[in-house]
């Protein structure tokens, strides 16, 4: 007999609401289910004060994909929003990424090849040649002064490791420039959704049926039997019952306020780079969209250590938790039922449109 639906999705962020999407382009008959109380994720914002909050975080869409760019702007228009965060050191401002204008704010050195000059012997007297892990890696790319002033603070409190312990890749994520440019991105295209990121996920799920407050692993029988496929964008270690034993994320904890003054910081994100101050980065929501609302939020971002009670938000892509990960990724390929995907059934440290990608690639073989 058949099943009433050919995709049972698991997970309505952005990898399932693209799944879905395609899916039902395609004729198939889809069903979301969600365990929050609300569809999309982590890039879910909520209206408050007439300003769109970013709810987990700091969201910030950018891609070199033209293809993804457009396939995002089809859902929503895109505003001209460019990051570009500072970072305050025991009351001294820098800019970010590391660039011209951070170089000359530590240093008062104006042209590049001073900056180089200044790294290279920095880099020179650590000893370094082969970076191993993030310290190092760091250290190779802008030198002492800048690492221990604007990463290993920040870096070891958003991760509750020694900065020696964690993968080189994690820093390679930020922009080195010997220009004077702020943009904490590389890529072509960057803005904010006119109007929040609802409006993406609601476009993308628009005419598909969604359930909210339902945990798969409730009832996974019923849920297993209501559909010919499963697309699971949930924790593959949890899927396969934790047999390999547990992977490893951080955690945060968003504390909200309502102030009332209609300008806090002056910019959507302030990085605190300090190890004693406990939270990462300030985030003022209205700034993403050039809001001028008579009062403005702001968000306090603390990392936490995470346990099965709270939320996985960043996988821990070292050697301990890869050598896990494949042994539960090597089930899932041979699972011709389920597709896995996503920054949790993937445990990847993907951004927004490498998830588009991600989604979009699977979805071909429909
Ligand atoms: P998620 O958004 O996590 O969605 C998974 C969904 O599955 C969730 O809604 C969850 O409730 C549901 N689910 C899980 N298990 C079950 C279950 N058992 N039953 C039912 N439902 C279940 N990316 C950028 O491009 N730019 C940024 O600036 C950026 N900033 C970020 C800041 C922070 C603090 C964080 C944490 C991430 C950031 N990202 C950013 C990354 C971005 O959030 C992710 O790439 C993207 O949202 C991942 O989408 P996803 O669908 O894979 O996962
Ligand atoms: N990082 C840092 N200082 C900063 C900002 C970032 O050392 O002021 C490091 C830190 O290790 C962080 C990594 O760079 O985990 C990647 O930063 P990104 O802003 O990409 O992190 P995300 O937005 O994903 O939390």
């Amino acid at each position: 007999m058949n099943k009433p639906y050919d995709y049972l999705i698991v997970g309505s962020g952005i990898y399932g609401a693209v799944f879905a999407h395609e899916a039902k382009k395609k004729g198939k008959r889809c069903l979301v289910i969600d365990k929050r109380d609300h569809s999309g994720g982590n890039v879910y914002c909520e209206n408050i004060e007439n300003i769109n909050v970013h709810k987990y975080g700091a969201h910030i869409f950018h891609t070199n994909d033209k293809f993804i760019w457009d396939y995002v702007n089809s859902f929503v228009e895109f505003n001209r929003y460019t990051n570009s965060p500072l970072a305050i050191f025991k009351n001294e401002l820098y800019n970010l990424p590391f660039n011209m204008n951070t170089f000359h704010q530590l240093w008062k050195v104006t042209t590049p090849n001073e900056v180089r000059a200044i790294i290279q012997s920095q880099i020179k007297a650590s000893g370094i040649v082969n970076p191993k892990n993030l310290e190092e890696q760091a250290i190779f790319l802008v030198g002492t002064d800048i690492y221990y002033k604007l990463i290993k603070g920040y870096t070891e409190k958003q991760w509750g490791r020694d900065a020696k312990d964690l993968p080189s890749f994690i820093i390679k994520r930020l922009p080195v420039r010997f220009t004077y440019d702020n943009n904490y991105f590389n890529d072509k295209y960057q803005g904010i959704p006119v109007g929040g990121y609802n409006k993406l996920i609601n476009g993308l799920l628009d005419g598909i049926e969604v359930k909210l407050n339902i945990d798969y692993f409730d009832d996974r029988e019923k849920w297993n039997n209501i559909a010919e496929k499963i697309v699971f964008t949930g924790k593959i270690d949890e899927f396969y019952n934790y047999q390999y034993g547990l992977l490893q994320y951080r955690s945060l904890k968003f504390e909200h306020e309502v102030l009332d003054t209609d300008n806090y910081q002056g910019n959507a994100v302030v990085n605190y780079t300090e190890r004693d101050i406990p939270y990462t980065r300030i985030i003022e929501h209205k700034h993403f969209e050039f809001g001028n609302q008579p009062k403005t939020i702001i968000t306090k971002e603390f990392p936490e250590e995470w346990n099965q009670k709270k939320e996985p938000y960043y996988p821990i892509n070292d050697a301990y938790n890869m050598e896990i990960y494949k042994k539960y990724e090597a089930l899932a390929q041979h699972n011709n039922n389920v597709i896995f995907g996503g920054r949790l059934a993937e445990y990847k440290y993907y951004d927004m449109h490498q998830v588009i990608g991600s989604a979009l690639k699977k979805s071909q073989s429909i």
